[in-house]
């Protein structure tokens, strides 16, 4: 059963497996834990439990927790390393509030910190998928947030909308729900006259996200509407449903599912599980400029050839991830290479007869095969 409505995310049967993301504006005030707010949030968290759904929480504000104690200025984000100490302060705490109003529903927290690497290595992303599946098995509540303490810049999300689809795609859960500080996406700035809460999106197109307002962030946290709709493309491609709603509200959840108030993502299709993790990636290796032809045959369903490919950028190795660029420069597919960038620049523009010659070995029949293309 797949979700279509806001309500359809309270229901077990259309949605078994919930994943909730709580960021730092809404958990953190002042510099310290909102914990009434935070508690009736938990009390929601049990009663969807009680109605047989299993629930994973992304919680951000171990960074504003650990600043304030430390007095870091700028909230701890005045730096990487600020942001790195105050979350490593920080994070105890967060765990042991989430830990201790769970168990008050006798609900066993779960802590999980993790970083891109260990979603975007297959092997790791597998590895955290099970540790996942086991923990929900055994009837706890995962808590997951980013490892901001070891992540540098090159090996961050920064931001826990996409990391919540991420884990939501690993968990195989059926929606997300991201508690934001506004009511849902609004078809321009929501503070201009006339402007309307779009409570149904289906595919976030370029369209889509011109409408995002990052104007109006909390400054705490670090995702605006522009990583929140990142996280409902990477959802919808994995056939999961994303929902924004306002969680600024005393119990927003039931608020916002019984009274329809937000915005739902609607999930597009279900990709293998291999192609929509591969689709959900964020970091590629290299790319790929292909010809108009190229792009064509991409779009019918085809494997990537290297007759079609016109320019070779990064360094990557055979089984890495890259990009495919139509000759307009737009990202129009993702792919694992079969081919090293240096084999692809040897090969670019020519047949696949001329490739036994030129590379002194048996060639592969294509340089991406089609059952490891994603087209976006
Ligand atoms: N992981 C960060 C924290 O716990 C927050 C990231 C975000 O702002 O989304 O403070």
């Amino acid at each position: 059963m797949s979700i279509a409505h806001l309500a359809d995310l309270a229901d077990a049967a259309h949605c078994p497996r919930l994943v909730i993301k709580v960021g730092s504006a809404l958990l953190v005030g002042n510099g310290q834990p909102r914990r009434e707010w935070l508690a009736q949030l938990v009390g929601e968290i049990a009663a969807a439990r009680a109605r047989g759904q299993q629930v994973i929480v992304v919680s951000s504000g171990a960074i504003a927790l650990g600043a304030a104690k430390l007095g870091l200025d700028k909230g701890g984000r005045a730096s990487l390393a600020d942001a790195q100490a105050a979350a490593a302060v920080g994070q105890i705490g967060l765990a042991g509030l989430w830990s201790e109003l769970l168990a008050g529903h006798g609900i066993t927290a779960a802590q999980l910190l993790l970083t891109l690497d260990d979603l975007e290595d297959r092997r790791r992303y597998l590895n955290a998928a099970a540790t996942l599946g086991r923990l929900l098995k055994t009837g706890a509540v995962p808590v997951v947030n980013e490892n901001d303490s070891v992540a540098t810049e090159e090996i961050r999300f920064g931001d826990n909308d996409r990391l919540a689809a991420r884990v939501a795609q690993a968990a195989h859960a059926s929606a997300v729900l991201l508690l934001s500080d506004i009511d849902g996406l609004y078809d321009r700035n929501p503070k201009e006259p006339g402007a309307e809460l779009l409570p149904q999106v289906r595919g976030v197109t370029e369209e889509i996200y011109a409408m995002a307002d990052d104007r109006s962030g909390s400054g705490m946290g670090s995702g605006g509407m522009t990583s929140k709709l990142q996280a409902a493309e990477i959802a919808e491609r994995a056939g999961i449903a994303l929902a924004i709603i306002n969680g600024t509200h005393p119990a927003p959840i039931a608020r916002a599912l019984d009274g329809d108030v937000g915005t739902v993502f609607l999930p597009l299709r279900k990709d293998a599980a291999r192609k929509a993790w591969l689709g959900g990636r964020m970091r590629m290796l290299g790319v790929l400029d292909v010809d108009a032809g190229c792009a064509k045959a991409l779009a019918k369903g085809g494997s990537l050839l290297a007759t079609g490919i016109t320019k070779v950028v990064g360094s990557f190795e055979r089984g890495d991830p890259v990009a495919i660029h139509d000759p307009a420069g737009k990202l129009i597919a993702r792919g694992l290479a079969e081919y090293s960038s240096a084999e692809c620049a040897k090969l670019k523009g020519t047949r696949s007869d001329e490739h036994a010659a030129l590379l002194g070995y048996a060639p592969r029949s294509a340089v991406i095969h089609r059952d490891q293309l994603v087209l976006l």
